[in-house]
């Protein structure tokens, strides 16, 4: 989606370094961290949010890149969060799942 800003940044329109990749997903850093640790894990394929996220396989492989990132740097604890809908502060209409950590990395 053209407008869209996570569209852009799995484009590379940005150049955001991404701390993990893979063909259903990329994993990069959030721009304003609230935790020392915050990631975002993005499927390419632009899903406004979860409650449009159909795909089983997708929604498998989403918890798959979670566990991959994390072990590739090695963090063992942390938080998932998926705003869903704006009400609920969803300020980037392109699902994502924050992940947040407390270990220094
Ligand atoms: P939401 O509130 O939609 O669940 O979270 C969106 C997140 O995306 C926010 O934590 C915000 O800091 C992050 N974000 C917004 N724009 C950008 C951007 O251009 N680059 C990165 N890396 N993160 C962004
Ligand atoms: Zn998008």
């Amino acid at each position: 989606m053209t407008d869209c800003i996570f569209c852009k940044i799995i484009n590379g329109d940005f150049n955001t370094e991404f701390v993990y990749e893979n063909e259903y997903l990329v994993v990069f850093k959030d721009l304003h961290p609230k935790a020392p640790i915050h990631l975002l894990v993005v499927p390419k394929v632009h899903v406004e949010s979860l409650n449009e996220l159909e795909d089983e396989k997708l929604m498998a492989e989403l918890f798959k890149g979670i566990k991959a990132v994390t072990k590739k740097i090695g963090l063992k604890s942390y938080n998932l969060h998926v705003n869903t809908g704006k009400e609920a502060g969803q300020e980037v209409m392109h699902m994502h799942i924050h992940i947040l950590g407390k270990d220094k990395k």
